[in-house]
């Protein structure tokens, strides 16, 4: 069976398909959340379905009476407030790290006034919380918040990704922000938000660890992995005639 080669398209194909199977409740949010707050969504997003990071970012709000008394709990009261998410003990410990640093720093919980100082300015100020902001957390700040460009890419979007074939198999972190800059060339930014939301989808769905369920996916035609685990054989190459950008 032919599959895409030219990567742009193949992820505009995967996104055009995606589109259909999942009904995103409209376009995703953009700037729907203070700064700090969107960071903290991403803590709580990162390797999760856009459901899951809301209903546990939902519970947190819910449970602690401000962004201070979460600074001031620990780390099982807040990991216990955002089970059942995965690694809820690690996702606390970042929370209340960022909450904490940001406080020692401003005295206060905003960090809005960043948008004044340009995209450059303020993903290199976001990027100094380290350990508890890494890659994925400020390009999401990037997409949600600054109205930049940028695809947040996680493991479980760095696994898709591999396994479709847009980026290498074996990726040196070191070089994370380089491959992020290269999917982001083949994303435009009008599309980048709904991408990352589906793509996130698909990886829960059937792009799965450990192994893919690609008998039910329905991009087992023109991925490469898919077409090698459902027939075996070798995808066979085609180019696609460049289509226009919706
Ligand atoms: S066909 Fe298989 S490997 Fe490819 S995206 Fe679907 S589940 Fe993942």
């Amino acid at each position: 069976m032919p599959v895409i080669t030219n990567k742009q398209q193949l992820l505009q194909h995967v996104q055009n398909v995606l589109r259909k199977k999942f009904a995103l409740p409209g376009e995703p949010a953009v700037a729907s959340r203070p700064l700090l707050e969107e960071l903290i969504y991403a803590i709580c997003r990162e390797n999760t379905t856009p459901a899951e990071a809301t209903a546990a970012y939902e519970r947190l709000v819910k449970s602690f009476f401000d962004w201070n008394e979460i600074r001031v709990s620990t780390v099982t009261e807040v990991a216990e407030v955002l089970q059942p998410l995965p690694q809820a003990g690690v996702r606390a410990r970042r929370i209340i790290g960022l909450l904490q640093k940001v406080f020692e720093e401003r005295y206060s919980f905003s960090l809005d006034d960043l948008q004044k100082k340009g995209l450059k300015q303020a993903a290199k100020q976001l990027s100094r919380y380290k350990d508890d902001v890494n890659d994925f957390t400020v390009a999401w700040a990037v997409q949600r918040f600054l109205n930049g460009h940028a695809i947040p890419l996680d493991e479980a979007a760095l696994r898709v990704l591999q396994r479709l074939g847009v980026i290498e198999e074996n990726i040196d972190p070191e070089r994370l922000e380089a491959i992020r800059g290269s999917v982001e060339h083949m994303v435009t930014k009008a599309r980048a938000a709904e991408f990352t939301e589906l793509i996130s989808l698909l990886a829960h769905e059937w792009c799965t660890v450990p192994a893919p369920q690609c008998p039910q996916c329905p991009l087992r035609g023109d991925c490469p992995t898919g077409v090698h685990t459902t027939t075996g054989r070798k995808p066979e190459v085609r180019a696609r005639k460049p289509r226009t950008e919706k």
